[in-house]
């Protein structure tokens, strides 16, 4: 299956990418987490991407596109990928549809995580993720780890992506509203657009979202 999963920041994408790819069998990818580990790494793509991740701003689709792509044509994602984070515009929805169609395939469905905003400001603030995984995700509040800046998973130490901070929330929000929602229509009038209410516990949200995928 090959998945996009859309979504305000704090929707839950990166929680939601990682159980659903495992019940699936097919990778997770995601964008903002290959930028993350280009800039630990100190590569030059990572170099490039920082300070507009700093801000909230999406990294130029030259550079993001041909990292997606390269991503997507590594041997585990032959029989499906799910993208978390890409496409983020218009311009990558469709630089995705060519090269797609340029190997015969195509999206099997696009799954919008819809939460309201306050929900997601309060998200994203108490948000805490674990250095050796960024799948390992808990909150202050919501999903507090059993020893505070311990993954309970791994052990691995907790922090606040740099990113996470209120001022650059609201700039995500608004790079969301202005650049992302248009994906929306565009996989609506692909007819691909599977909505899914994205409050309550993580397992119910999974369970919807992969109950769709089988309609
Ligand atoms: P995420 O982990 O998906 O929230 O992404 C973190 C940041 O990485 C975003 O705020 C952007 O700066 C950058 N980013 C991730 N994916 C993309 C993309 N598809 N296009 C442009 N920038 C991206």
């Amino acid at each position: 299956m090959r998945i996009v999963l859309v979504g305000p920041p704090g929707a839950g994408k990166g929680t939601q990418a990682a159980f659903l790819a495992k019940n699936l069998s097919i990778p997770h990818i995601s964008t903002g987490d290959l930028f993350r580990a280009n800039i630990s790494q100190g590569t030059e793509l990572g170099k490039q991407a920082k300070a507009f991740m700093d801000a909230g701003d999406l990294v130029p689709d030259e550079v993001t596109i041909g990292m997606a792509k390269d991503r997507m044509e590594q041997p585990d994602a032959v029989n499906g990928f799910l993208l978390d984070g890409f496409p983020r515009n218009v311009s990558q929805a469709e630089a995705l549809d060519v090269m797609l169609q340029a190997e015969g395939m195509k999206l099997d469905a696009v799954l919008d995580l819809e939460v309201e905003e306050d929900e997601v400001v309060k998200r994203i603030a108490g948000r805490r993720i674990c250095r050796n995984d960024s799948s390992h995700v808990f909150h202050v509040t919501y999903a507090p780890a059993k020893t505070a800046g311990v993954c309970d998973t791994c052990g691995g130490e907790l922090y606040q992506r740099g990113d996470d901070s209120e001022a650059t929330v609201r700039n995500r929000l608004e790079v969301y509203h202005t650049q992302t929602e248009p994906i929306i229509d565009y996989y609506k009038a692909q007819g691909l657009l599977v909505t899914i209410p994205a409050l309550g516990e993580v397992a119910d949200v999974t369970k919807r979202a992969m109950d769709a995928l089988k309609k």
